[in-house]
C-alpha cells in the first residue's frame, strides 16, 4: 500500500474541493484525487461563458470555507431582481430582494474562478493529500475498505470513497451503479456578452415555446446567457457569425438590454435529468453531479452539489470517534438528509420544463395565467421565493 486514509474523494471540481475543504479540523486524513493539473486563471481579464447563480446560502457556506473571500469582489454580480415571462408575452413573474426580505437573491460567479478561489483555499490544509493530476485505473470496495489503484500504480485505500467525479461519473461505474438518465433533447447554450441598456442587477428569464432563455447580469455592462433549447437549435446558435447571434439573442429578449456584443464564444452543454435513487453504498458516497442532474432552467446543479458536501461533511464530524466513516447506518443520514432536497428540484425544474416546453393552448393558458395569479400573490410570491433561497418561510 502506498497510502491509508479515513477518505478518498475522486473528482476536484466545485463540489469536491468544497467537501474536502468542509473537512478541515475533522482529524480525518483525505486524498483528493484531480485528472486534470491545478488550473491558474488566465492573465488578461477575459471571462468565463460558464457562469453560476449561487444562492445566499452557498455563498455563506463557501466563506466559512475560506473560498468565497478568495473570489475577486469586483468579478460577482449580486442579483437583486428577477423577472420572469410566461410565453403569451404578457404574463410576467417578478421579484427583487428587498420585498423579499432578503439582501440579495443570488450571486452570479465565474466558474474558474470559484474553482481557484476554493483550491488556493485548500492550499493551507494539512488533513489532505493532493494528488492532482491523476489517473484512476482500479477501484474495489472490500468490507474494512475500499481500495483505489492510480494509473501510475500508487495504491491508496480508505474506509470511504466519495465519487465527486462528475455526471458520467468513473467511481459510480466501478460501483456497479447502473444509471438511466433521461435526456431533454436541449442543450443549454451559454455566452457572455457587453450590453447597451443598464441591467440594474436583474436576471431575466422567458419561458418561450422553443425552450428557456435566461440573461444574467454580470458586473458592469455584461451579461451571461443560457439559452436552454432544443438541440437542432441549439447547434445552430453555437454555430452562427457572432453579428448574427448577437440579433437573434436580443430579438429572443425582446431587446430588454439593447444591442448585444458577444465577448466569450458560445458553447452548448446537453441536458438531461438524472435520479440514481440512494447516494450510498457500503464504502462509497457520491456527491455533486455524480448524484443528480438538474435542468438549469433553475440555476440549480451547482448548488445542490454544494448542499451535498455540506451534509455529507457534518454526518463524517458528528459520527464520533470511534464510528467507521464507511459504513452503511452512517452513510444512510446522508443519504437521507439529501433526498427531499434533490427530488423537490428535479420535480420542480422538471414540470416547468414539461409545462413551457408544450404546444398544448390550454396548458399555455393555464401556466401564463399561474404566473400572472402567482405575481399578484404578494404573500404567495414572498413565500416561494424564500422557500428557494433556502430560508424559513
Ligand atoms: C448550461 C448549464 C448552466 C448551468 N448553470 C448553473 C447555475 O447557474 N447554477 C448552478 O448551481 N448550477 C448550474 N449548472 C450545473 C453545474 O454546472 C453542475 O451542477 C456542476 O458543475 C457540477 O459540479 P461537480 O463538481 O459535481 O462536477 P464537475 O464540475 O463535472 O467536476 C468533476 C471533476 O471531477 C474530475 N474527474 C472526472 N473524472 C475523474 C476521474 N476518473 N478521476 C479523477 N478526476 C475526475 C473532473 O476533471 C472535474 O474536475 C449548469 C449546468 C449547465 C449545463
Amino acid at each position: 500500500m502506498n497510502g491509508k486514509h479515513d477518505l478518498i474523494i475522486v473528482g476536484g471540481g466545485l463540489v469536491g474541493a468544497a467537501m474536502a475543504l468542509a473537512l478541515k479540523g475533522s482529524g480525518l486524513k483525505l486524498a483528493l484525487v484531480e485528472g486534470r493539473p491545478p488550473q491558474a486563471l488566465p492573465a488578461d481579464d477575459s471571462w468565463d461563458p460558464r457562469i453560476y447563480a449561487i444562492s445566499p446560502t452557498n455563498a455563506a457556506f463557501l466563506d466559512r470555507l475560506g473560498a468565497w473571500q478568495n473570489l475577486d469582489a469586483s468579478r460577482i454580480q449580486p442579483v437583486s431582481a428577477m423577472r420572469v415571462w410566461g410565453d403569451d408575452g404578457r404574463a410576467c413573474l417578478d421579484f427583487g430582494a428587498y420585498e423579499t426580505g432578503v439582501p440579495e437573491l443570488a450571486f452570479i460567479a465565474e466558474s474558474r474562478l470559484m474553482a481557484d478561489g476554493l483550491w488556493r483555499a485548500l492550499e493551507g490544509q494539512d488533513n489532505v493529500e493532493i494528488l492532482a493530476p491523476a489517473g484512476c485505473a482500479a477501484l474495489a470496495f472490500h468490507d474494512d475498505a475500499a481500495v483505489l489503484t492510480l494509473e501510475d500504480g500508487r495504491i491508496l485505500e480508505a474506509s470511504l470513497v466519495v465519487g465527486a467525479d462528475g455526471r458520467d461519473s468513473w467511481v459510480r461505474g466501478q460501483a456497479g451503479i447502473e444509471v438511466q438518465p433521461r435526456s431533454y433533447g436541449q442543450k443549454g447554450v451559454v455566452a457572455n456578452f457587453a450590453i447597451e441598456k443598464p441591467h440594474r442587477g436583474a436576471a431575466l428569464q422567458w419561458f418561450r415555446e422553443d425552450g428557456i432563455l435566461a440573461y444574467l447580469p454580470l458586473p458592469g455592462n455584461r451579461m451571461s446567457m443560457v439559452w436552454s433549447t432544443w438541440d437542432a437549435q441549439a447547434d445552430a446558435l453555437t454555430a452562427l457569425p457572432a453579428a448574427e447571434l448577437c440579433e437573434r439573442v436580443a430579438e429572443a429578449g425582446r431587446h430588454a438590454l439593447g444591442k448585444l456584443e458577444l465577448i466569450t464564444p458560445a458553447a452548448g452543454f446537453s441536458l438531461r435529468l438524472l435520479n440514481i435513487g440512494s447516494l450510498v453504498r457500503p464504502r462509497l458516497a457520491l456527491v455533486g453531479d455524480a448524484a443528480h442532474n438538474v435542468h438549469p432552467l433553475a440555476g440549480y446543479g451547482v448548488n445542490l452539489g454544494f448542499q451535498d458536501a455540506m451534509t455529507l461533511a457534518q454526518v463524517l464530524k458528528e459520527r464520533g470517534p470511534e464510528k467507521d466513516c464507511g459504513s452503511l447506518p452512517l452513510l444512510r443520514r446522508y443519504d437521507r438528509a439529501r433526498q427531499e432536497d434533490i427530488v423537490a428540484m428535479q420535480l420542480t425544474t422538471d414540470s416547468l420544463q414539461k409545462l413551457f416546453n408544450n404546444g398544448n393552448p390550454l396548458l399555455k393558458l393555464a401556466r401564463n395565467t399561474g404566473l400572472g395569479l402567482t405575481n399578484r400573490q404578494g404573500w404567495l410570491k414572498k413565500a416561494l421565493i424564500r422557500h428557494a433561497l433556502g430560508y424559513t418561510i
